[in-house]
């Protein structure tokens, strides 16, 4: 009787064995090239990658011993990569969806959080950082999807005392200051109530309060008159922010900075920030600079530290470009979306509901003419009707961030790849794809398709201190992998063109990542 029943223990010990083995099961991709970045270079070889559970075990030229059995994977005219980051997405906004449409289809806003990651994931983004709109509740639900990707956050924005952030959310005096917010101590002009303790308002105090929320960086927004906005904020002082960047520095915590103008980058190199979160749009306060596209000494010298001090710099193409698909383009027709939008969800999109951004945007040339008739005049010189000043608007934008992307190029920025999915929940920044359209608005503009690789992978890695896990084909790394069908440092297109996503280790098709096939 003892006897059968240790048997049958003998059994089950071996089945479990057996079937524990089968899951660590190695793949050997063989005969593929290898595309990788180190500090150095970007290195081109083809050769052997070994993935073991969900780390990379091997990389070489020559073929490893393995022990036990392993799948192999001819690679044999393809390219693996490490997979991509974005390291400025916003993954609680709803790309396409108001707050009004949000309300009124709930199960469609149910299918589109659920599509999200694999949408993200069938694009290679296989590491994401939520730059701000920090939502616990929708980012974990992401986290917790069968197959996702690894998601990081700089917890809330931080919003200095009255800026622009503060101003916009537009809360009266009694509510705007009960929220977390840094307090400028060298600002002595606002006036707070008494019931605020301003002690719990410091750098120390904020920075805490994004490591509690888990937080690996930090955001927060500086805007000008460039904008063409009549400044009714208070722009945050030098001595408030420096304090701020040196308390995040104690945790490795680099801090990213949305200033899309001249006077912006000016105070981001000041303040020492490490990461610019936005290209240069906006030029500068003088009227005289407000449809300029051609860049003055002062900008080239700004560009040029930027390049010389290494600062992160995420171009945003698709902030602009984004918004101009909404009312120029027909993007809604464009057949890649229905890989990354449900069924359903696509539907509405390209219904007369669905086409609210539109009207949202043009509405805005109304506002700009009455509340700034100069910046009005100087963007529409040339054009007739009123309702062509918004493309032309863009136009200078977009002439603006490439003649900045192609400066920065020839001055050895270190670019890193940010596309802010979705700015202002627009449909036309698609989750994914977007990623892939602003490599393209990099490439279009003269960057180098091996600055491209890099800004994608390695260096966005190292910006925000992930290297030791992601951005390399390097031995020890997490196995987040693409195969792709052709070559990233060939062609742009070859980004769009994924045969398997691999995934901590799991070999993943990316057609079953479509939202066709849910
Ligand atoms: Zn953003």
């Amino acid at each position: 009787m003892m006897h059968k029943n240790y048997i049958t223990l003998l059994l089950v010990v071996l089945c479990f064995k057996v079937h524990s083995q089968s899951a660590q099961k190695s793949t050997l991709i063989k005969n593929i090239t290898i595309i990788t970045a180190s500090e150095e270079k970007v290195m081109h070889q083809v050769g052997f990658v070994l993935v073991k559970d969900s780390k990379i075990a091997y990389v070489g030229k020559e073929k490893p011993e393995i022990l036990g059995s392993y799948d192999e994977l001819d690679g044999k005219g393809k390219f693996v990569t490490p997979g991509l980051i974005d390291s400025h997405v916003h993954l609680a906004n709803t790309a396409g969806f108001n707050r009004q449409l949000q309300k009124e289809y709930p199960e469609l806003v149910d299918a589109y959080f659920e599509q999200l990651p694999r949408s993200y994931l069938y694009h290679g983004f296989t590491t994401l950082i939520d730059v701000n709109n920090y939502n616990p509740k929708r980012i974990n639900a992401i986290g917790q999807s069968p197959l996702h990707p690894d998601i990081y956050t700089c917890g809330n924005q931080v919003q200095v005392m009255d800026d622009f952030m503060m101003e916009m959310e537009e809360y009266p005096v009694d509510v705007r200051y009960q929220f977390p917010f840094l307090y400028d101590r060298y600002n002595r002009q606002i006036v707070f109530p008494d019931s605020i303790d301003l002690a719990s308002h410091t750098p120390k105090r904020i920075i805490s309060g994004i490591r509690n929320q888990g937080g690996i960086g930090v955001k927060l927004a500086y805007e000008d008159e460039a904008s063409g906005l009549i400044v009714s904020w208070a722009k945050p002082g030098i001595g408030i922010i420096r304090e701020l960047v040196l308390e995040a520095q104690k945790y490795s915590m680099p801090v990213l900075l949305h200033a899309p103008s001249l006077e912006g980058h000016e105070f981001g190199l000041k303040t020492g920030v490490q990461i610019f979160a936005h290209g240069l749009w906006n030029w500068s306060a003088d009227p005289k600079d407000y449809g300029n596209t051609i860049l003055t000494g002062q900008h080239k010298k700004v560009l040029s530290q930027i390049g010389q001090k290494q600062s992160g710099y995420q171009l945003t193409f698709r902030a602009i470009t984004g918004e101009e698909d909404l009312i120029e383009n027909n993007f809604g027709a464009d057949k890649h979306l229905e890989n990354v939008y449900p069924k359903g969800y696509l539907k509405l999109l390209q219904t007369t509901e669905g086409d609210w951004g539109r009207k949202k945007i043009l509405g805005r040339a109304e506002f700009l003419k009455k509340t700034n008739p100069p910046f009005y005049d100087a963007i529409k010189s040339g054009h007739v009707n009123d309702e062509e000043i918004w493309p032309a608007l863009y136009k200078i934008y977009k002439t603006r961030l490439n003649t900045v992307a192609k400066f920065l190029a020839e001055n050895n920025a270190n670019f890193i790849l940010g596309s802010d999915t979705p700015a202002m929940n627009m449909f036309t920044n698609p989750p994914g794809y977007n990623g892939f359209l602003e490599m393209k608005h990099m490439y279009e503009a003269g960057i180098p398709l091996s600055s491209i690789f890099r800004a994608a992978t390695y260096n966005n890695a190292k910006a925000f201190h992930l290297e030791e896990e992601f951005g390399s084909i390097t031995r020890g790394k997490i196995a987040n992998l693409l195969i792709l069908n052709s070559d990233p440092l060939l062609d742009v297109d070859a980004y769009n063109d994924i045969d398997i996503v691999i995934l901590q280790g799991k070999i993943i098709e990316r057609t079953q990542l479509s939202a066709l096939n849910y």
